[in-house]
């Protein structure tokens, strides 16, 4: 047998055992469940993926609600397409201010969409919510966490969960059973681009 035979052997024993541990794995992950999925970090994408989570869902004709904590008035691509596929939308009203100029506002801002927030999440009949920027309500302490474990915990069993914003409480990344972490390697607007229409809202 030639080098290259031997070599060509060798790959294809390791594809096969891969294969066999990738099987077992699938065939072993058996469980059917409503996930908590929290994507945060400091790259860009984090909403982004929520939003495509909730397309997949929609594109199966699931149903799906999404909150959006912060983005106030903003324009939003990702909203103008998907309720025109029925997702409903609750938005905080005022807009987080960032600069907590009104804190009392933006506290009374929270508490309101949260309160639709508890709405779906208290609903069999939507398949997946999306909780976008929620994890900021929770560093400012505008939301008691407490509370928001409470509507994660006792939603409906087969209900999806997405979870986006930077620096997720310690607590709520125990509750998930996805975590991801958006690395930034490097980021347009730290060359002076400003935000983008289709690519940063
Ligand atoms: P996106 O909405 O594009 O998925 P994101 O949700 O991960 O981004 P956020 O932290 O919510 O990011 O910030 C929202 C806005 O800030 C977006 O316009 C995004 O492009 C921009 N942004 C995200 N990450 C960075 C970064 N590391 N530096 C500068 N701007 C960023
Ligand atoms: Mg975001």
């Amino acid at each position: 047998m030639t080098d290259e035979q031997q070599k060509q052997l060798r790959h294809k024993s390791r594809q096969q055992r891969l294969k066999t541990e990738v099987d077992k794995a699938v065939a072993a992950a058996t469980a059917e469940k409503g996930v908590l999925l929290v994507i945060t970090g400091n790259g860009k994408g984090k909403s982004t993926a929520g939003f495509g989570n909730v397309a997949r869902a929609v594109g199966h004709g699931m149903t799906a609600a999404v909150v959006q904590f912060i983005k106030g008035g903003w324009d939003c691509g990702e909203r103008n397409l998907l309720q025109q596929h029925g997702v409903q939308f609750a938005v905080m009203a005022t807009g987080f201010t960032w600069d907590t100029q009104d804190k009392a506002a933006d506290i009374a801002a929270a508490e309101q969409v949260w309160q639709q927030a508890e709405r779906y999440l208290a609903d069999p009949a939507i398949d997946m919510v999306l909780l976008d920027e929620l994890t900021y309500m929770l560093s400012y302490h505008y939301l008691d966490l407490t509370r928001v474990e409470q509507a994660l915990l006792n939603r409906p069993p087969q209900q999806h969960v997405v979870i986006t914003g930077r620096a997720c409480h310690r607590r709520i990344i125990e509750l998930a059973d996805t975590v991801s972490d958006v690395q930034n390697v490097k980021h347009a607007f730290d060359n002076g681009i400003k935000a983008q229409r289709g690519l940063d809202w």
